[in-house]
């Protein structure tokens, strides 16, 4: 089986390390991949859905992953499957669960999916007179893919109106911004929880707790991902149960009523609060950093999991009775302005924990810093603290120039 996963950070790594040691593996391609896929396979410097069908089809791929969002917003899916290839992901139609908040919040209002109040506006003046009646904060979302800064917290009416003028008028987002969701602001903490899809049902992992703030104790700009910890402490069985009962379940009936049965993953951004679980957004892929730590739990083989799925088969998901912790090593600055060219050094003496890479590549027998996510350090343990120390004690071993991390991802 010649495998070729689209994507470069973390994530991808992850996949690869999973699939790594499975013998029906022959190849894996990696576009563009990063220094760890580097090791495990080919990278390939392709981009376009159809560079990448074209790819495809000369290798005689036989199965694609794709791991980021905006190729299958693109329609990759849809391609891949015009010419017989066979890919792990939704349709660009299914996509836009992702791809337009707007599109998402209609679904989660028509279907009674638990989720926060919201509006949908098109026309600036009705965005500003909207708010203008609202308390704050109040949560404004640009409507289409913005890299994850399309969602700003205003905290008072000149905040909402500034922010509403450069998603609008200013256009900051390009088209993200033409449509805009604006919402209730909900208190409280968040948890992750991805799901296969077999287009029949849908099979759920264990929850993640994700630290999206650059610094210590949640504090600072949101970035993309500082760690993440598996399962999440915080996410009891009771709010398992309000999830699966009010957002999982309708979710499922909602696919089904608009003839959806994609074969992908399926994200759900949830806040629990003191009124309960509420979904914020979905994403139609695998999380990052969350990805890491489900796939370092995960019993099963990966490949059997989406072959399955793939062809309709039912899943069981196993997961080790353990506890996982990822910690991201950022360039200086992330996520703001970064430098980067630096050597990551002491690579080789890691111990304890999987080295993912993510903005980083290799140059000759270096290794060197290409992005604000450089890599990711994930170890398991039977508590939250030996699989934190792991992590820790790894990353003081490998240096780069203005490194950071945070100091508290597992610390409870
Ligand atoms: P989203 O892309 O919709 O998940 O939003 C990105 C981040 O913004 C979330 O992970 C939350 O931290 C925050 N956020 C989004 N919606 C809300 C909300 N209604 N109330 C509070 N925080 C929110």
């Amino acid at each position: 089986m010649k495998i070729l996963i689209i994507g470069n950070g973390a994530r991808e790594s992850a996949i690869a390390v999973k699939l790594k040691g499975d013998k029906r593996i022959t190849k894996m391609y990696f576009a563009q991949g990063n220094a760890t896929t580097d090791q495990l396979g080919q990278n390939v410097y392709e981009e376009s859905v159809e560079g990448l069908r074209d790819f495809a089809i000369k290798e005689r791929i036989d199965l694609t992953i794709v791991g980021p969002e905006a190729p299958l917003v693109e329609g990759i899916v849809d391609e891949f499957k015009k010419h017989g290839l066979k890919i792990f992901g939704p349709e660009k139609r299914t996509a836009e669960l992702e791809g337009s908040k707007a599109f998402s919040k209609k679904f989660m209002q028509t279907n009674n999916i638990k989720t926060a109040k919201a509006v949908v506006f098109d026309a600036y003046q009705d965005a500003i007179d909207y708010v203008r009646k609202q308390q704050f904060p109040v949560v404004i979302k640009a409507s289409g893919l913005a890299g994850g800064k399309g969602v700003v917290i205003a905290e008072d009416l000149t905040e909402a109106e500034s922010t509403i003028h450069k998603f609008m008028i200013e256009r900051i987002y390009g088209d993200a911004g033409i449509q805009l969701v604006i919402e209730e602001y909900l208190k409280g903490f968040e948890a992750s929880i991805i799901a296969f899809s077999n287009g029949k049902n849908l099979f759920p992992c264990i929850p993640v707790k994700d630290y999206k703030k650059a610094g210590n104790g949640d504090t600072g700009p949101n970035t993309g991902g500082m760690g993440s910890v598996a399962p999440s402490p915080e996410f009891t069985a009771e709010h398992y149960q309000d999830f699966e009962e009010n957002i999982m379940k309708p979710t499922l009936a909602g696919l089904e009523s608009a003839n959806i049965h994609f074969k992908g993953f399926i994200f759900f951004g949830l806040m629990v609060t003191n009124n309960g679980t509420f979904l914020l957004e979905y994403n139609m892929r695998m999380g990052d950093p969350e990805t890491q730590v489900i796939l370092a739990l995960m019993e099963n083989e990966l490949y059997d999991v989406i072959m399955d799925c793939l062809e309709e088969r039912e899943i069981s998901l196993k997961f080790k009775d353990e506890k996982a912790v990822c910690l991201v090593m950022c360039s200086g600055g992330y996520p703001r302005k970064i430098e980067t060219g630096f050597e990551i050094r002491n690579i080789e003496k890691v111990q304890q924990s999987q080295v993912l890479f993510a903005g980083a590549k290799a140059s000759g027998s270096r290794v060197l810093t290409t992005g604000g996510r450089v890599l990711s350090l994930v170890a398991t343990g039977a508590t939250y603290d030996e699989a934190r120390k792991k992590v820790y004690d790894d990353a003081k071993t490998i240096h780069f120039d203005y490194e950071f991390y945070r100091e508290d991802i597992g610390k409870f």
